[in-house]
């Protein structure tokens, strides 16, 4: 299961309604954040998941909104304790912005290590996520992100019981380890089901319409992207800032087959959010608005048939 929180919903400026980019991913015991715009640390704190748990911070770009609580944050994560080294990833120039924003938050506790990842993209493990940057279209270096979690094969203890395993060996052979007791060697393969579809996501703002988004969404759970403006008339705004149109986020949702879309990253001249839904589903039904502290959980339902197959389907 993956747990997610939109922290702040808002693009540009802060408004007393609306905090600046950023989301929480919660893998289990371990966390990252993607984007630390002002004052995220106090979102995080309102939230109640916790600093210590954070390991890795993944940046979109380097606009305000998006990483000017960094400092915040770095003090922050000194104060809950943390010592082990905290990773953080972005596009081109990610050293010479964080050093820039570390002149006032020289002393920590803790090494922060700079992974500066080239326009083409990468892919590296965070919080025992998979992760792929790619690309976007906003006139400054930007990257959007696909998260993956390997979902483990099912354990099928009535083959072990069958081919007469010991219980001590179940654990081991669960985790996908060779077990041996009594002289015989037992492989994972005996006792374990098939393969089984893991879960993804994306996050993806502060672009134009882009391949790679459509690339990197294809047969996700999720995608997060941007309803930084709804109206047609804004049309000319989003080209000229670089930024999307909900129903350009909702084309993009349908042609890369996602299961739902997130809308985040309001213009403050958005009042009210849902506005920008109805273009937006017109096209791409399964979409909705993020809200500040929004939490939802990517996990599986599982349903044993008369057959006796097991079905999983997503559960959102
Ligand atoms: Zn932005
Ligand atoms: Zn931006």
């Amino acid at each position: 299961m993956i747990d997610l929180c939109t922290l702040g919903t808002g693009g540009s400026i802060p408004l007393h309604t609306r905090a600046l980019a950023s989301l929480y991913v919660r893998n289990g015991a371990r966390a990252l954040l993607v984007d630390c715009g002002e004052g995220t640390q106090v979102e995080i704190g309102r939230l109640g998941w916790g600093f210590l748990r954070i390991e890795a911070l993944l940046l979109t770009h380097y606009h305000a909104d998006h990483c000017s609580g960094l400092p915040g944050l770095l003090l922050a994560l000194t104060k809950s304790g943390r010592t082990e080294p905290l990773h953080i990833w972005g596009p081109p120039d990610l050293r010479r912005v964080v050093t820039g924003l570390r002149v006032i938050a020289p002393q920590l506790g803790y090494e922060p290590v700079l992974h500066e990842l080239p326009m083409t993209g990468g892919a590296f493990e965070a919080a025992g996520l998979r992760v792929r940057a790619f690309p976007l279209d906003h006139g400054m270096p930007c990257l959007g992100y696909r998260f993956e979690l390997d979902r483990p094969r099912e354990f099928l203890p009535e083959k072990a019981q069958a081919l007469g395993i010991p219980p001590r060996c179940w654990s081991v052979l669960q985790r996908g380890e060779a077990a041996e007791a009594d002289g015989v060697r037992w492989k994972p393969e005996q006792v374990l089901g098939p393969e089984r579809r893991g879960l993804s996501f994306v996050y993806a703002t502060d672009t134009r319409p882009a391949q790679t988004i459509v690339e990197a969404g294809r047969n996700t759970d999720l995608m997060i992207l941007e309803g930084m403006y709804g109206d047609e008339e804004d049309f000319p705004k989003a080209l000229k800032n670089r930024h999307m149109l909900s129903r350009e986020s909702a084309a993009l949702a349908r042609e890369a087959g996602t299961a739902r879309l997130l809308l985040t990253h309001f213009s403050t001249a958005v009042e009210d959010p849902e506005t920008l839904l109805p273009p937006a589903r017109a096209l791409f039904p399964e979409t909705d608005c993020a809200f500040d502290g929004m939490t939802l959980t990517l996990g599986w339902t599982e349903k044993r048939m008369a057959n006796g197959e097991r079905k999983a389907s997503p559960l959102i």
